[in-house]
């Protein structure tokens, strides 16, 4: 099957690549994995940063602490095969994995490496590639994609699969220790944290996850200084509970129009469910297949109102980790290593040896100064795409490819993932998948989400590709 014949003007043109992926972790790999299963003799170009594929940043780790938050039998890559992965972990661990165990984020990466690699023995038209994509032209019906290896090539079908970008620039930070070899900028970033001694004390900066990635990579190394964490509202991701009963609680019920509302419901049916022997996170779960459609149905108004008052909150109960990760966060605490901090930073600026931290604290409603020798930034990733200092981003934008959604948490899509420009117009061959879509989403960065859109964006290719054919034939 020739698929890439583009109508054009009423001639007929050959692209380079029928489908382009920009980007290589997970949701990339998963797409071109699929192709790989309906389609194997389409020409299709994976493009990642080198070591990245199918591991991208979650997965990429070194660190052998670092386990998933999502229990084995709920990381099938494949939404119709529910325990994938659970048996193929099974089928190489030489001790059982249990259903409920969190195995290290490393052994998904391996998981995924392999997806990826038999895709690559089965499609000989799946080009794996290191390069990064720094800018895509619309180009009539296809897209002309630049790399930073100064080659030029041309795609029917694109799939923008950029994942999660470094957290933003922290406020009240003095432009040398931003510059400094003390401001550790991207969590993720292994050498940087390596940078850190023995007796360093740190300030984590953001208490969610990556702050717990930190905290246990700096544990594994036996770093011995203070570590202060600091966020707003002082908010550590709760553990996980081994069989949580499931609970059904919001099926076929109209949920409030006003987030005010919705939390209290929220909260009454944890606080029912506590009271009868069961567990809030069983009600907390029961809410994630209805949270892309509930979030639809809100105003732009509630939405906003969400982010900010109940985001934090959500977050801490929605994204929950692994009960042997906690204990080592309380066993740091206990020792009085770990000082979690309420608070917001005033000013963070050098000393002749040390970095000088003032906060106001908001607990105490007063303000606080302590020492500290890193400062690393786990506030989260960059959403707002006009604030990133990306040259794809930048070029996507400056062309009008690509437009920010109103509450800057991504970028302009519809329900099935194609792109909308600054036109207002939605693509037919230019999609994106996972945290791109945080705004017409929100619930889009996960596994369970991924791998469900990865299929789908294939299949919406697919049928695009039949449709460009019989408009061809009918027309010629
Ligand atoms: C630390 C961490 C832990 C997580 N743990 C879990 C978990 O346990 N379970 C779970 O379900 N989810 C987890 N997640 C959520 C996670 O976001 C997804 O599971 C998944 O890994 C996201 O994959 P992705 O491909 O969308 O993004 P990414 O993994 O960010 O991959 C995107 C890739 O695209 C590349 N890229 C970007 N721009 C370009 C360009 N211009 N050219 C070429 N390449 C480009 C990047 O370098 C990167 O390799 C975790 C996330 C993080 C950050």
């Amino acid at each position: 099957m020739t698929v890439c014949v583009v109508r054009s003007a009423g001639t007929t043109r050959e692209c380079d690549y029928d489908v382009t992926i920009v980007g290589a972790g997970f949701a990339g790999a998963m797409v071109a994995v699929h192709l790989a299963r309906v389609a194997p003799e389409l020409r299709v170009r994976l493009c990642g940063a080198r070591g990245e594929h199918g591991r991208g940043v979650a997965y990429g780790t070194t660190c052998r602490r670092h386990l998933l938050n999502v229990p084995a039998a709920k990381m099938s890559a494949f939404p119709e095969n529910p325990e994938h992965f659970w048996r193929w972990i099974n089928a190489r661990s030489r001790e059982v994995v249990a259903k409920e165990a969190f195995v290290s984020r490393q052994e998904y990466g391996a998981y995924v490496g392999e997806l990826l690699r038999e895709a690559k023995a089965t499609a000989r038209g799946l080009e794996v590639t290191s390069m990064r994509v720094v800018d895509v032209q619309p180009n009539d019906e296809t897209f002309i994609v630049a790399t930073d290896q100064n080659e030029q090539f041309t795609t029917s079908g694109l799939v923008l699969a950029l994942g999660n970008f470094p957290p933003g620039e922290l406020r009240g930070v003095d432009a040398d220790v931003r510059r400094s070899e003390r401001y550790i900028s991207s969590p993720w970033d292994a050498d940087a944290l390596a940078r850190v001694g023995e007796r360093d004390d740190v300030l984590i900066v953001g208490s969610g996850l990556t702050a717990v990635d930190v905290l246990l990579s700096l544990e594994q190394r036996d770093a011995g200084g203070t570590i202060h964490v600091l966020s707003r509202r002082g908010l550590l991701p709760i553990a996980h509970r081994a069989s949580v009963p499931a609970n059904d609680v919001f099926r076929g019920r109209n949920l409030p129009a006003s987030i005010r509302a919705m939390t209290r419901l929220v909260r009454r049916e944890a606080a029912a469910a506590e009271k009868n022997g069961g567990d809030w996170r069983a009600v907390i779960d029961a809410l994630r297949p209805h949270t892309q459609r509930y979030w639809n149905s809100l105003s732009s108004g509630e939405r906003r109102r969400f982010l900010r008052h109940v985001r934090p909150f959500w977050e801490a109960h929605r994204h929950r980790i692994a009960p042997e990760v906690i204990s080592v966060v309380e066993r740091l605490r206990a020792r009085g290593q770990l000082i979690l901090h309420k608070a917001r930073i005033e000013r963070i600026s050098a000393a002749a040896d040390h970095l000088v931290v003032s906060v106001f604290d908001r607990t105490t409603r007063k303000p606080q100064t302590f020492t500290a020798h890193f400062v690393i930034n786990c506030t989260g990733p960059e959403t707002n795409y006009r604030r990133l200092e990306d040259p794809l981003v930048s070029n996507l934008l400056r062309r009008g490819v690509v437009v920010p959604d109103a509450l800057s948490l991504g970028i302009e899509t519809t329900p099935d993932g194609r792109v909308t420009n600054s036109a207002g117009i939605a693509a037919p061959n230019l999609f994106a998948i996972g945290s791109a879509r945080k705004g017409s989403l929100y619930e889009t960065t996960a596994v369970p989400e991924l791998r469900a859109q990865a299929k789908e964006i294939a299949h919406s290719l697919l049928a695009q590709f039949a449709d460009s054919s019989r408009a061809l034939k009918g027309s010629g």
